[in-house]
């Protein structure tokens, strides 16, 4: 069984303030640390639960969150975007993904850094409903054939996420500073959190035959409302049906409407023939960056286990 662990950063153990998410920041440097080894605790769950191959797939950003070289040499590890089969490369190589560290949907009250995408929305709606990230990404994998069977983060998003894949284990992530802050009993909540991500994750893998590939039957009518009309006007240069800061696209399935999102959060119509080149040059450059020239962590005061 080949296992996909797909790394999001906003529901890493460890991580409970906005700018440990931010790219190239000290505190980013430190939310790093907590992404990692969360990821490895996941990665040896993966082989506990009888996987044959394990691949990290790195999502939050420009997609280069993990520190390569502290991740556990037995998986191998995708950073970056991608333009074919899709932006996250080929997604259907996979025969079950487990979903880590994410976060809620755009426009969710009182939730930790909640975004659907990408934070020019304020709120992606799919037939009417709004839509987590799970939902789109989950059914992007669906299609695929590939089932979604294990999420972490904050409950919340973790409850967003569970009524589009009922069937996935889960693992609940404290967003509150005093978790992450309080000397001896942090280091107890942190170590037994990451027990529980290794445990859980070794159950999905175990059950992966009872995890369904998410399937959202089409047509799907895509609303992205953007956090202003300046927003909408500056990114819809597709001219996809617009009433002030809500832009709107049908589509006959999830990867056609999500291809369609890509379009309209990621390339201007005239840079959209240079993609490819564009995002090779990304991916080179974000890795070589963030591998060397990334600044020395600020933990704030967190406990390090
Ligand atoms: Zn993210």
């Amino acid at each position: 069984m080949h296992v996909g662990i797909f790394a999001d950063i906003e529901g890493s153990f460890g991580i409970w303030r906005m700018r440990q998410c931010r790219t190239g920041t000290a505190e980013w440097q430190y939310g790093r640390q907590c992404l990692t080894k969360d990821v490895n605790c996941v990665i040896q769950g993966a082989f506990n639960g009888g996987a044959q191959k394990v691949t990290v797939k790195d999502t939050h950003d420009v997609g280069f969150n993990c520190i390569i070289n502290q991740l556990d040499r037995r998986a191998r590890y995708i950073g970056g975007h991608y333009i074919r089969p899709t932006l996250f490369g080929n997604i259907s190589q996979y025969d079950l993904v487990l979903y880590v560290a994410i976060h809620a949907a755009s426009g969710t009250p009182d939730a930790f850094f909640p975004h659907t995408h990408y934070g020019i929305f304020s709120e992606i709606r799919i037939n009417g409903k709004l839509a987590c990230e799970m939902d789109i990404y989950g059914a992007c994998l669906g299609e695929c054939g590939v089932p979604v069977g294990f999420v972490s983060g904050e409950d919340i998003a973790v409850r967003q996420a569970l009524q589009c894949l009922p069937w996935a284990k889960f693992v609940i992530v404290d967003k509150r500073k005093e978790a992450y802050a309080s000397g001896e009993e942090s280091v107890q909540y942190i170590l037994n959190g990451r027990k529980r991500l290794q445990e859980v994750a070794e159950t999905a893998v175990r059950e992966a035959f009872s995890m369904k590939p998410l399937i959202l039957p089409g047509p799907l009518r895509f609303e992205a409302v953007f956090r202003s009309e300046e927003l909408a006007n500056k990114f819809n240069t597709w001219n996809f049906t617009q009433n002030k800061n809500t832009v709107a696209w049908d589509a006959n399935n999830m990867l056609e409407g999500w291809e369609k999102l890509n379009k309209l959060t990621f390339f201007p119509k005239n840079k959209y023939p240079f993609r490819r080149p564009l995002f090779f040059l990304m991916r080179n450059f974000y890795r070589i960056k963030n591998t060397y020239f990334a600044p020395a962590p600020n933990p704030e005061g967190a406990a390090q286990p």
